[in-house]
């Protein structure tokens, strides 16, 4: 009974981050979780026709994936960031990672990060750069407070989001490696993609650990 219990409100490195039931080895996840998790095919997007950016969704939003990704973002599951920041990275086109100079992450207002305690994207990045050794990019900022996307059409997600990013600093030449979480219309990457080409950086790789569809 107690070893129920905490197993299921703590997590132990030897179990399954996502089932917390069987034992693993070397990896956060088990087979069995493994086995449930949905890839998105390797297909490459490129919204904007430009040699410059590229965009990856790795996994669909749905089955445990989903489960798992609303406790990373509401219900204080950090501990998660290390399976999704270890599925990300295996998952990446490693000769397009080496290019990259910078890991940079969708911001959160500071409003929400006061919320929240933490910025679910930035914790992906980090473990990514950890992985790779790339330095992480702290300097994309959330300068305005939007409303919530949710409830918003296409064209009303665009106009919430407009100017509400900023980059600090001089890009040129750089090649950023972009993390998001949950890619939907992808307003949101759009608007950070603006505000990096702003600052002259050389070519954006947008990954999104998952996308809606
Ligand atoms: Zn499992």
């Amino acid at each position: 009974m107690l070893r129920k219990f905490f197993k299921t409100f703590f997590y132990n490195e030897d179990y399954c981050f996502f089932c917390k039931e069987n034992v693993i080895k070397n990896s956060y996840l088990c087979e069995e979780c493994i086995s449930e998790i949905r890839r998105y095919d390797k297909e490459i997007f490129n919204d904007y026709g430009e040699e410059i950016f590229k965009k990856d969704i790795l996994f669909y939003y749905s089955g445990i994936i989903k489960k798992k990704i609303k406790e990373f973002k509401f219900e204080n599951g950090v501990y998660l960031k290390k399976p999704f920041g270890k599925l990300m990275f295996e998952n990446l086109d490693k000769t397009l990672l080496e290019k990259m100079d910078y890991i940079a992450y969708v911001p959160s207002s500071k409003k929400k990060l006061k919320l929240r305690g933490y910025n679910h994207s930035k914790l992906l990045a980090e473990e990514i750069s950890k992985y790779s050794k790339i330095p992480l990019f702290d300097d994309l900022h959330k300068v305005k407070n939007t409303k919530s996307q949710h409830f918003l059409s296409l064209e009303e997600r665009s106009m919430n989001l407009k100017n509400s990013f900023s980059v600090e600093g001089d890009l040129t030449g750089k090649n950023i490696l972009l993390v998001d979480d949950i890619h939907t219309s992808g307003a949101t990457i759009d608007e950070c993609y603006k505000e990096l080409r702003k600052a002259n950086c050389n070519f954006v790789w947008v990954v999104c650990l998952c996308g809606v569809f």
